[in-house]
């Protein structure tokens, strides 16, 4: 069975949203669970989560709550997922990236960067028992295309299931890595080959899903098999509606691709978690290349956690509910 940690985060206003709406935000809170969410007709709904980050949370509470458990299953062969949802600007790539993955700071340091130096700091301090090699791969889903951001040649890269090896992303590339340092750079090269586009949300925002894959894989065989767990992140394309975003043509069709395959991915986390036990319910990974490419790290003996991102400010109110019931619908069982 699977198991889904469901967190929101809020990031600080942008300098933007007081300079229109002044210090006003849409959320109250009341404990580090639970807090008053008002919409634009003042209607109040309380919501709960696993975690709530307000906006004074910092990074390295977000890692060690959503991340850190996931990084030490993996080690021991256990799949992992670590989503963040949320509409353009909702601080999805702050929480896993940070300013970037290369930045020092140890205050502004994302998922990523953490996670990296998290896996190698369990293989250290399981070395003498195991030995572990970590490969890195990196996709990005555009128009339902899987692009390789290692080797841009691969840009339409198929999704295989496997008896021995499950899902399996033909020929990816796939980068072994001996320390913390190597994997950045590695990772780094990966985010500079990835699809931007401009909406006028005025932004420069990412259209696309970037999907991080860290393979660990125990050196040591166990009934003839070398054990690996999988540990994928997942930096999620906006979720706002296309009509805000005055999006026409290419735009709009983009907008319509990452529409559908987000609803996807929302009815293959609900068809996992609301599954009666005992009744093989139908799982609907095929719908789109999202949700096919997460098939294991969702499905089967693995750990999900969803960072649903939001905006405090009153003016995306629409925008951060949508996101909330996304997540809601992950959490319930
Ligand atoms: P998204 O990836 O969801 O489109 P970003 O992560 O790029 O959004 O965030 C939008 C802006 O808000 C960026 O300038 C980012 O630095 C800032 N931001 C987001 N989250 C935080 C946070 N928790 N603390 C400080 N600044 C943040
Ligand atoms: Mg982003």
């Amino acid at each position: 069975m699977s198991s889904i940690t469901a967190c929101v985060r809020f990031r600080p206003l942008s300098s933007k949203e007081r300079r229109d709406h002044g210090d006003s935000v849409c959320i109250q809170c009341i404990d580090s669970q639970t807090f008053l969410f008002k919409d634009e007709k003042e209607e109040e709904y309380t919501f709960g989560f696993d975690k709530v980050f307000y906006d004074n949370s910092d990074q390295a509470q977000v890692y060690e709550f959503l991340a850190l458990p996931i990084v030490k299953d993996a080690v021991d062969a256990i799949n992992g997922t670590i989503i963040t949802y949320g509409q353009t600007g909702a601080g999805k790539t702050y929480s896993m990236e940070g300013p970037s993955i290369l930045v020092h700071d140890e205050q502004k340091r994302g998922l990523v960067p953490r996670v990296v130096d998290g896996l190698f700091d369990c293989i250290k301090s399981s070395e003498g028992t195991m030995k572990y090699s970590i490969k890195l791969s990196m996709v990005e889903i555009y128009m339902e295309k899987v692009r390789d951001l290692f080797d841009l040649s691969k840009d339409n890269i198929q999704i295989k299931e496997s008896k021995a090896q499950g899902i399996v992303l033909n020929g990816v590339t796939e980068i072994s890595v001996l320390d913390a340092a190597e994997a950045l750079q590695t990772l780094s090269s990966g985010i500079a080959n990835r699809t931007v586009g401009e909406t006028q949300m005025n932004m420069s925002s990412s259209r696309s899903h970037c999907i991080y894959i860290f393979t660990v894989q125990q050196e040591l065989k166990k009934d003839d098999r070398w054990k690996t767990g999988k540990l994928i992140l997942v930096d999620l394309a906006g979720s706002e509606k296309a009509e805000k975003t005055g999006a026409e043509g290419k735009v709009l069709e983009e907008a319509k691709t990452i529409n559908k395959s987000l609803s996807a991915l929302g009815n293959v986390i609900n068809a996992l978690t609301c599954g009666l036990p005992g009744k093989a319910s139908h799982i609907p990974f095929r719908d789109s290349k999202l949700t096919r490419l997460l098939q294991d790290a969702l499905g089967g003996n693995s750990r999900t956690a969803l960072l649903c991102c939001c905006s405090p400010s009153p003016s995306n109110a629409l925008e951060s509910l949508s996101t909330l019931r996304f997540g809601m619908r992950a959490k319930h069982i």
